[in-house]
């Protein structure tokens, strides 16, 4: 790529970023809130951003605001759990594209910038075979239908946006909810009753932790040194373990034929489990964003939830009490009805049910969407063990 590509890459970065943040500063309402909604963050801005940019692609302006408005709404879940957070601002690198603002073939692309389009090759390795780009780029199966462009220490990298052309198809009448837990104990566990264990990745944190201090003591050199790669080798260890984990998340989401895969908000599992280490912490977070990417070229979205009484909650009869869940043990047991069952089990089908309800009070006419459980699919025309009644309840249609 030429220098004058590069820069012109650049400036589009620079465009886009201002494109962002100018939404960003007039995202505040005369009542003083802020507004999130795309429509709306469009009346107030697209004229301005169109004028204040020099020659941005329209689609890009959209995808700034897209991206603001996403940034603005998460900033605001956050004032509402009670958290301080400053508005969004944008600061690095990247552009997102999509089918018009690029032409994105399967071994270049053509990049709208205020100076007119760009033509990239990919750098590909010599071998694609059994790489996500052969995956999904290179089949039949998948389209490609946008990009993200970062430039990360002296490359442009493009994040290719593939889909199955079953995506096209109207979304599933009755979307289906796979509830997720996340906890220090289980790794995750779902409403389909699917559990990994955090015991191996707690286990080799604690002989990590404990062997990078003895070495820390000793203080030498070579101490230094090798405390460094035995750190390095832990994270590529726990990275390829999250990867392993959130694709079989996403397989079992896919195997029960949900759209939807549900967590519990980050803030609410911060607080929740009050003395998860940093370490833990950054997992849960690694996790959520494994699972998204994976999940994107199924078309399967995920969704967060506010997790204010997940573990408290009896998925059988919807009984609410702290007695619930007798204090440190894996079992649930409901004080109303007597239901016993596994307490992360118990949380992930809450979490399920979280998302199943709150399509249940939009007024959108938005579908009735259900609940993926280990006996299968549950909503109201459908079996379901009495266990569950209550949870299929919420799936009746208003
Ligand atoms: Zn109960």
């Amino acid at each position: 790529m030429s220098d004058s590509d590069a820069e012109s890459l650049h400036a589009t970065f620079e465009e886009f970023r201002f494109a962002a943040n100018c939404v960003v500063s007039r995202s505040r309402k005369e009542n003083g809130y802020i507004e999130t909604s795309k429509s709306c963050l469009h009346e107030r801005t697209y004229d301005e951003v169109r004028e204040r940019t020099d020659d941005l692609h329209a689609n890009l302006v959209q995808a700034a605001r897209s991206r603001a408005a996403d940034a603005l709404k998460a900033v605001v879940e956050r004032w509402k759990d009670g958290d301080k957070a400053s508005l969004p601002t944008f600061t690095s690198d990247f552009a997102d594209y999509d089918n018009r603002s690029a032409t994105l073939h399967d071994d270049w692309a053509s990049l709208a910038t205020p100076d007119g389009r760009v033509e990239a090759e990919y750098v590909l390795p010599p071998e694609t075979d059994g790489t996500p780009f052969d995956k999904y780029v290179e089949s039949d199966k998948y389209s490609v239908n946008g990009a993200t462009l970062h430039y990360r220490n002296g490359s442009f990298y493009l994040h290719l946006r593939a889909k199955t052309e079953m995506d096209d198809a109207e979304p599933a009448e009755h979307p289906s909810v796979l509830g997720v837990d996340l906890g220090i104990e289980n790794l995750a566990v779902t409403s389909t009753a699917r559990f990994w264990s955090g015991g191996l990745l707690n286990h080799r944190r604690d002989a990590y932790e404990r062997l990078r201090g003895n070495l820390q003591q000793t203080g030498t050199e070579s101490a230094h040194w090798t405390i460094k790669g035995i750190g390095q080798r832990f994270s590529q260890w726990s990275e390829d373990l999250l990867h392993t984990v959130s694709k079989e998340l996403v397989q079992e989401a896919i195997e029960h034929e949900c759209s939807i895969i549900a967590f519990e908000n980050l803030t609410g599992i911060r607080e929740r489990i009050s003395n998860a280490s940093k370490f833990q912490q950054g997992a849960f977070n690694q996790l959520f964003e494994y699972v998204e990417y994976k999940a994107e070229p199924f078309g399967i979205d995920m969704v967060e939830v506010n997790p204010a009484y997940t573990s408290q909650r009896c998925s059988a009869c919807g009984h609410t009490a702290e007695g619930n869940r007798p204090n440190g043990d894996d079992e649930f047991c409901c004080g109303n009805c007597g239901y016993e069952v596994h307490a992360d089990y118990n949380a992930a089908k809450n979490v399920a049910w979280k998302h199943v309800r709150a399509g249940q009070k939009s007024r959108s006419g938005r579908a009735n969407r259900q609940l993926a459980l280990k006996s299968g699919t549950v909503n109201a025309n459908g079996e379901y063990s009495p266990a569950d009644a209550v949870s299929a309840r919420a799936g009746v249609h208003r």
